[in-house]
């Protein structure tokens, strides 16, 4: 047989490499920020169009390259970061594997213009899927300006791969704030299609984390400092009651360089034990510093996995210098999250003025007049206790022929109980139910005993009504007697104006959408004005969440979260028109068995699974 193997020719190597590399728009912004963070930058603007799908820009006022140097960049393994292995173990920059230029110019259209500061004309150099266009001479500012166009042009399946420019939008943003955040001493400028999403001036870590999500991050952070032989660990974590569900501000960062870690974040977590809820997350900003020999962050093309040596004594050492700081910053006592939910306000009632309770006697009551006993009959549930207990026995004559739900029936109302003896099959007819444990609604249907989870049940009811608001026939707002401040940070903002249209629909009405500060002047008829702030709060995020795991349908991620933020929660009681009102609004959904989480809403216990247990 003849020889088959083949060297394969650079460009080739290129794009096989750049499939690593490359993965998304985000990923060629990673690489072209630190590239001009390791070109000693003080001043970085990062310029996107369409999610960095038509452009993505850096230009930086670093050291630049001289012109052959700016033609031999573009090869691969070209490094000016490394020249031996042993160097490998003594890393101080954020590349090193000089393969991110090629692979980018393999798979897009670049034009890069730099100079160096001891040369009077700089370099404009043109390359199209690894091919040099062109290299001029040209005259530009010192330091390096990069313009990577139209993205996979080369490979179609890899460009229709991409999301919509709204999520490569939030995946630059996440990787311009890792880099922003580990380099507050570096001023940064995010544009997107023409505006400025963030300016980030130069100052200290602290402030920058405020500049980056919003001044309100300012209270909430701990300081967490600590030095040992083996680590030194500097940044904040958040105050335990901040903790929150969805993901998104955990960061930490070995050596300046952003990593994932899911042993060390279990660390941070184990410090908050007992602070927190289990579902929550601490926020944290926490920067390692270490031996750059006793660190390995050549085990992933994206450096974003690293292996450290001693990791059980980091995880041991992180764990306690952050509860020691929790316990310094004296927040460690102050949470009570076993408090009953019950002693919480209801939703309905929170920002009213207490009404001082009156209690009405009726002083006509004789409980051993039976006609009178007949007008207040008493219920299981009622405060009325033993006046007119005799009225239990009521019905239990008949019992071997009536129907065996008779005892019940004394828990309904009045109105109902007048027709109870002549009509066997109420039950069916006009329904009826209960609460239990202020978390289950219970029915009767034909084959047995209906129970169904409130906050399911509504979740199901509002995500359907919302959904429908949003994408067939808008829904009416209420209008706010005082409109309602709310401040946002640059990427909320960005994400508010990406949902704006949608939350329209669902009865919310913005002014101000440009500046920090928001006006609410309309909202959802059955959201309460005390909680607006905190449901737009969760509602960006959870929206911020689903893209994270891209979900497509806008709709649906603000459909199921704005169910799960206004839904009745377990704990919650209800008067018996609500009860009846949610049955039967469940039962009237396209989808009534199930929570837009997929759960239960309801189970029936058969009359057979009854007898089962009377066995
Ligand atoms: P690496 O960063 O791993 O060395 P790259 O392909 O990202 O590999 O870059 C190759 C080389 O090009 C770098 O080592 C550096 O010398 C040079 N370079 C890239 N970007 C810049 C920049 N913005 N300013 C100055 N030099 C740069
Ligand atoms: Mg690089």
């Amino acid at each position: 047989m003849a020889d088959v193997i083949k060297l394969l020719p650079d460009h080739v190597a290129n794009q096989i490499a750049a499939g690593e590399v490359v993965q998304r728009p985000a990923s060629v912004v990673k690489e072209l920020l630190e590239n001009a963070i390791d070109a000693e930058a003080t001043l970085i603007k990062l310029i996107v169009k369409d999610g960095g799908k038509t452009l993505i820009q850096v230009v930086d006022n670093g050291k630049g390259m001289s012109g052959p140097d700016a033609r031999l960049t573009f090869e691969r393994h070209a490094t000016s970061k490394i020249s031996s292995a042993s160097d490998l173990f003594n890393l101080r920059t954020k590349g090193f594997r000089g393969e991110a230029l090629a692979s980018i110019a393999a798979i897009a259209h670049v034009d890069m213009q730099t100079r160096i500061s001891n040369e009077e004309l700089g370099t404009h150099i043109k390359i199209e899927g690894s091919k040099v266009i062109s290299q001029e001479v040209v005259a530009t500012p010192v330091g390096t300006s990069i313009s990577v166009k139209n993205l996979f042009f080369n490979i179609p399946a890899r460009r229709n791969f991409l999301k919509s420019n709204q999520v490569e939008l939030r995946h630059i943003m996440d990787e311009f704030h890792r880099v922003a955040l580990v380099h507050p001493s570096i001023a940064f400028h995010l544009f997107n299609n023409g505006s400025e999403i963030f300016n980030l001036s130069h100052t200290g870590p602290r402030q920058r984390i405020t500049h980056v999500f919003g001044s309100k991050m300012e209270e909430r952070l701990v300081p967490v400092d600590e030095e040992t032989d083996v680590v030194r660990i500097s940044g904040f974590v958040t105050k335990p009651e901040f903790a929150k569900k969805s993901r998104g501000e955990q960061f930490f960062f070995a050596n300046d360089r952003f990593i994932k870690s899911p042993y060390l974040h279990h660390a941070v977590v184990a410090a908050f034990e007992g602070l927190i809820k289990t579902d929550t997350l601490p926020g944290y900003f926490l920067h390692l510093q270490v031996d750059p020999k006793t660190i390995d962050i050549n085990i992933h093309p994206t450096k974003t996995e690293v292996k450290f040596d001693d990791e059980h004594t980091l995880y041991a050492i992180l764990r306690s210098t952050i509860k020691h700081s929790l316990g310094q910053f004296n927040v460690a006592p102050i949470l009570d999250f076993e408090r009953d939910s019950n002693l919480d306000t209801p939703y309905a009632y929170q920002g009213k003025e207490a009404i001082i309770p009156k209690i009405t006697v009726d002083a006509s009551f004789n409980p051993f007049d039976s006609s009178a006993s007949k007008k207040a009959e008493p219920r299981f549930s009622g405060k009325k206790s033993t006046e007119g207990w005799e009225n239990l026995y009521k019905g239990l004559e008949n019992l071997d022929s009536g129907p065996p739900v008779s005892s019940y029936e004394i828990e309904s109302d009045t109105e109902i109980q007048s027709s109870l003896y002549s009509e066997n099959e109420w039950v069916q007819e006009k329904g009826f139910t209960f609460q239990l444990q202020r978390k289950y609604l219970v029915s009767t249907v034909k084959s047995g005993l209906l129970v169904i989870h409130q906050n399911r049940a509504h979740e199901r009811v509002l995500f359907e009504k919302f959904l429908g608001e949003i994408t067939v026939e808008k829904g009416l707002g209420q209008q706010l007697l005082f409109p309602l401040d709310v401040s946002f940070t640059p990427s909320e903002r960005t994400l508010l104006k990406e949902i704006h249209d949608s939350l329209v629909n669902v009865g919310f009405v913005f002014e101000n959408l440009e500046q920090e500060t928001v006006k609410v002047t309309a909202v959802p008829a059955i959201l309460s004005e005390s909680k607006i702030g905190m449901v737009l709060d969760h509602l960006i995020a959870g929206y911020k969440e689903g893209l994270r795991e891209d979900v497509f349908s806008q709709a649906e991620i603000l459909a199921k979260e704005l169910a799960k933020n206004l839904a009745i929660k377990t704990g919650e009681s209800l008067d018996e028109d609500s009860q009846m009102a949610l049955v039967n609004d469940l039962f009237a959904c396209k989808e009534p068995t199930l929570s837009p989480t997929l759960k239960k809403t309801y189970t029936i216990l058969y009359e057979s699974d009854l007898d089962k247990r009377l066995l």
